[in-house]
């Protein structure tokens, strides 16, 4: 079992608390240092007292995760972490800065930051290109294994930008469900991470700034509805046919695309929110003119929006990427049937595509061994 604590459960920790004799207001210090103050370990914790730092090491140690590689990019860092039991995992945070023609004083401003984070060791659903399918599945991860990635984002960033001239610290503001893993295969741990993830206490995020991503899980999907998640919404379509869908990703011969549909179609009824389908864009085998009128078909007049995503290579895997006159062509054919579509530009490529390639590592490494 990993390590549970009880800083992310209300209950637990009340309890907890009236064990360790701890005030109520002892353990609003606690949030204020990990959620505010963006501190992960005690000796950082300076407002707490030395009492409540012993507090913390014996049962309200707050991290599962442990940090083994930082790798930062102008647009990017990327974290690789290990769990208690020795997987390997990663999150990536991405630096949204203001397009260059904005900028005053040829200084680049720096928007918003957002975290793609995994939520499974490995994932099960084997989709043939993606290295994280190629991995295999290993297990879930917990809560806070999920929240720990988002904790450790939030002290780097603190320690790299310093603070903003109002003296208040910048942080991650956006959560994407995209790294390792099918989010909705772990339904009830990245249920309670959004909780915590929204929490006003806690990061109190917008709804409209965490994203679930899914390769299509129907159950889980019609759970979002019943438990009335509404955070945004994507799905990775990327084959407009059962046929290329099930070739591509083999996890549609147990939840057809017509049922999807049908699904995606009740969870927009009760939410009113808009889709974000992405749709890989595969030389030769998704990026037909036939398959953009095949998609025009089956988003016509849906709450839709199509991000088109330049297949990124790998060689661990044998497909190329569109070329880039046939992304345009297919996306104005897109646009034809009023569908709004963006391509993926350079530093979403990169960034995102770089969540998935801690797998590819790990598959170099046991081809070495
Ligand atoms: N399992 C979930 C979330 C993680 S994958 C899902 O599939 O939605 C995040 C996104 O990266 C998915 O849209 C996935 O299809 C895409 N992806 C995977 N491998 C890729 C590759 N080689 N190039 C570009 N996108 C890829
Ligand atoms: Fe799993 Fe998503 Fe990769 Fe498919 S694309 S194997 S669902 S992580």
């Amino acid at each position: 079992m990993p390590p549970i604590s009880p800083l992310f459960d209300q209950e637990k920790l009340e309890k907890r608390a009236k064990n360790h004799n701890l005030p109520a207001f002892k353990t609003k210090q606690i949030f204020f240092e990990l959620f505010k103050n963006q501190n992960i370990h005690r000796e950082e914790m300076t407002t707490l007292s030395k009492e409540l730092k012993a507090e913390l090491q014996s049962e309200f140690s707050p991290i599962s995760l442990e940090i083994i590689e930082t790798v930062e990019t102008h647009d990017t860092t990327k974290f690789a972490f290990k769990t208690h039991d020795g997987h390997l995992i990663e999150a990536i945070a991405m630096f949204h800065r203001q397009p260059e023609q904005h900028r005053k004083n040829n200084q680049s401003k720096l928007n918003r930051i957002t975290l793609c984070i995994s939520s499974q060791v490995g994932c099960p659903a084997g989709c043939l290109f993606c290295v994280t399918g190629k991995l295999g599945f290993t297990r879930n991860l917990s809560r806070d294994e999920i929240i720990s990635q988002v904790l450790y984002a939030n002290r780097r960033i603190k320690q790299k930008f310093g603070k903003k001239a109002d003296g208040t610290l910048r942080g991650i503001r956006n959560v994407v469900f995209m790294g390792m893993g099918e989010p909705l295969l772990n339904y009830e741990n990245m249920k309670q991470s959004i909780e915590i993830l929204l929490a006003q206490e806690r990061f109190s995020l917008g709804r409209r700034h965490i994203t679930i991503s899914t390769s299509g899980i129907i159950p889980g999907i019609k759970k979002l509805i019943t438990d009335k998640i509404d955070v945004k919404l994507a799905i990775s379509l990327h084959a407009p046919n059962q046929k290329l869908r099930e070739q591509l990703m083999p996890i549609t011969r147990q939840y057809p695309l017509s049922e999807l549909m049908k699904t995606i179609d009740l969870y927009v009824q009760a939410t009113n929110n808009r889709i974000f389908y992405e749709y890989i864009m595969i030389r030769g085998i998704t990026d037909t003119p036939e398959l953009a009128s095949q998609l025009a078909n089956l988003l016509q007049g849906k709450l839709a929006h199509v991000n088109l995503i330049p297949y990124n290579t790998n060689p661990a895997l044998d497909f190329l990427e569109s070329e880039p006159a046939t992304m345009q062509a297919f996306k104005n054919k897109l646009e034809k049937s009023w569908i709004t579509v963006t391509i993926r530009e350079s530093m979403g490529r990169e960034s995102k595509g770089a969540c998935g390639q801690l797998g590819w590592e790990k598959i170099k490494k046991t081809a070495q061994a």
